[in-house]
Order: structure tokens, then C-alpha cells, then sequence
């Protein structure tokens, strides 16, 4: 079953879409592949480990911080987020020694089968660029090239380390001639590259997972930790007391970049209590001497507001007796309403609602 699900996985593709119907049907092309490939598996020797590389099933430090099994998703060598792509991506010195040994390994498997110089040299410059750069332009290389790197670009050039190799390749160059110089069809050394593209993945995620364990990654990842510490310390110094402002550093970046793991988490330790306790007495400070908004809604009774005789003679100029007086009425409606006390003085930005 195991087996099944990694040629599923591993063949050859026939379309961009994995279309799997024609290893259903049988054909007898791909009963072929998927004998070849069943021997080339056998010959890795590490099926869990293949099943899980071509599913994109490995535990990066990303899918074990989404599963709650770790508290961080960085890169143990960079510091990036680590997902499958970065993996292979990362330009960390191993990892490009890595690169160097691998697309040498794909240049040995085609040559050993007798694949033209041109394509494997097409063929490693695009992995080549994809590793350095994340993209391949097909405008390049030859145009007799651009089909097959327009198919491998729609499947996904991270898909050709978890055995998903374009059948375009292939079609460059249909048969080769073996040692013996017997006439062998094209999925044969298709085949074969999938193998080495497979180990090469294998070799890169044993390497990984030395990187990860070793010494070093442990002291990264405690410094990422206490930093991360730090920097949720930091976020409060606004909402502490002024007088507790030298429990901050002035620039935690530098801070944290000069400081060593231990010193960051001694940091943590010796101020975490001191902040938030002046946090606490900073928010119960600011809203002791705050009245409670409700006093603002209760109602207000206040004097009706005294009409100046310099406004009434006014009045007396402009309006006649009986408009006057209905004027004079709802203008102390008016400032009765104008009199409500101010909003300001009832609300403090720590005050809790
Ligand atoms: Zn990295």
C-alpha cells in the first residue's frame, strides 16, 4: 500500500493536472514507470520516509507549530519561517553545499543514461535558478526547452523533490542508447532522475534534522524564545509608570542583538513582576481621581440663565411683545440644554467601561 501511494505520488506525470487515469488503465508505459520506480524506492530503502517526502508530510517547524508541538517556526539556521520550499531554499552555507551536491547528482544520473548534454544542462540551470531565485524564466533558454519548463513551472518546481517530474522532459528525448547500446525509452532515465531528485531531498531533511538538534540550534532557538520574551515585556513601557521607565531598555532591538540567550532571560525573570505590577498601579492611578460616567446621565437641574438688560433691549428693538417672549422661552430651553456638564473629566483612557 505504501509503495502504491509513493509511484502514485512518483511517477512520471503525464499533465500538469496528475492526471492518475493512465496508471489506472495500466498502460503499458506507465506499468513500466511504475516498476522502475517501485525498484528505485526499494533501492532508497526508506519508504515511511519517501511516503512522507512525496506527500509533503514532513514535520517542518512550521506544520509543528501549527499541531501545538513546538513554539516556534523558524528556520534553526536563518531564522525564516521554515516551510517545505524554504527547506530547500534556505542560503544558509550547508544548505548551498547541499545545492551543489544535488544538481551534480542529477547531472550524473542523466549522463549515466546517455541524456543529451543540452537538456541535462537546461534541465540543472532551471533548477538551479529556481533554488537561487524562487522563479524560472523560460524566455532564457531555448525555445525548444519552453514547453517542458512552462509544464514543470505548473506543477511546481518544489513538486520535482517529491517526484513530480514534468513528462515534457522526457518527450525532448524519447530513447537513449545503454552501455550495450540496446535502444531504452525515455521513462527509464526519467526514472532515474526522480530517483536522485528523491535521495537528494532525503540527504537535505537527514541534514536538516542535524541542524535542528545540534547545540547551536538550541541556543538560537532559546534566544528566539527570550526574545520574544522581551519584546511582549517591551510593548508595555507605555502603559507603565514614568518613574518605572528604567526598567525598560531604550532600544530593545539593540538590546536583544547584544544580549546573549541567559542575559535575555534573566531580563524576563528580574522585571517581568516589577512591570506589570506598575502597569496595575499606572491604570488604578489614572481612574482613582476619574467621577463615574454615570453621574454624567443623571439629570442636571440648573438655574435658568439670567437675560441680560443689554440683550432684552435688543430684543425689544427687533421683535414686538408677543414673539418676544415665545423667543425668550425656547432660548432658555436652548441654554438650560447647553448647561449639561462636560463629557471632559468623566472619562480617563484607562477607565474600564
Ligand atoms: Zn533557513
Amino acid at each position: 500500500m505504501i509503495l502504491y501511494r509513493i509511484c502514485e505520488r512518483a511517477h512520471v506525470l503525464e499533465s500538469p493536472r496528475f492526471r492518475m487515469h493512465d496508471v489506472t488503465k495500466g498502460t503499458r508505459r506507465n506499468r513500466n514507470s511504475y516498476t522502475r520506480l517501485s525498484i528505485s524506492v526499494g533501492r532508497i530503502q526508506r519508504e515511511v520516509l519517501v511516503t512522507k517526502c512525496c506527500n509533503d508530510l514532513l514535520p517542518t517547524a512550521l506544520n509543528l507549530k501549527t499541531m501545538n508541538y513546538q513554539d516556534t517556526d523558524k528556520c534553526c539556521l536563518c531564522g525564516s519561517q521554515e516551510t517545505s520550499e524554504h527547506i530547500l531554499r534556505c542560503n544558509h552555507p550547508t544548505r548551498l553545499h547541499w545545492r551543489r551536491k544535488a544538481i551534480h547528482k542529477m547531472t550524473k544520473h542523466m549522463k549515466k543514461h546517455n541524456v543529451e548534454d543540452s537538456i541535462a544542462d537546461a534541465f540543472c540551470s532551471c533548477v538551479t535558478d529556481w533554488l537561487d531565485t524562487g522563479t524560472v524564466h523560460a524566455s532564457k533558454y531555448n525555445s525548444r526547452y519552453h514547453r517542458a519548463i512552462q509544464s514543470q513551472t505548473t506543477i511546481g518546481w518544489r513538486q520535482l523533490f517529491m517526484g513530480k517530474l514534468s513528462q515534457e522532459w522526457l518527450h525532448l528525448q524519447p530513447h537513449y542508447k545503454d552501455k550495450k547500446g540496446n535502444n531504452r525509452p525515455a521513462y527509464i532515465w526519467g526514472a532515474s532522475l526522480v530517483e536522485a531528485s528523491l535521495q537528494s531531498y532525503i540527504a537535505l531533511w537527514e541534514q536538516r534534522n542535524k541542524d535542528a538538534h545540534s547545540p547551536e540550534a538550541h541556543i538560537h532557538l532559546a534566544k528566539e524564545r527570550a526574545a520574544k520574551a522581551t519584546r511582549k515585556l517591551f510593548r508595555l513601557r507605555h502603559h507603565a509608570r514614568f518613574r518605572d521607565s528604567s526598567l525598560f531598555p531604550d532600544d530593545v532591538e539593540t538590546f536583544i542583538e547584544t544580549s546573549t540567550a541567559e542575559a535575555l532571560q534573566r531580563y524576563v525573570v528580574m522585571n517581568s513582576k516589577a512591570i506589570h505590577k506598575s502597569v496595575k498601579r499606572a491604570s488604578t492611578a489614572a481612574t482613582q481621581h476619574t467621577r463615574s460616567i454615570a453621574n454624567w446621565f443623571r439629570p442636571v437641574r440648573t438655574p435658568p440663565a439670567e437675560s441680560t438688560p443689554h440683550r432684552h433691549s435688543q430684543d425689544n428693538l427687533v421683535h414686538d411683545a408677543y414673539s418676544k417672549k415665545k423667543r425668550q422661552k425656547s432660548q432658555r430651553v436652548s441654554e438650560n440644554r447647553t448647561l449639561q456638564p462636560r463629557l471632559r473629566g468623566y472619562l480617563s483612557l484607562r477607565q474600564a467601561l
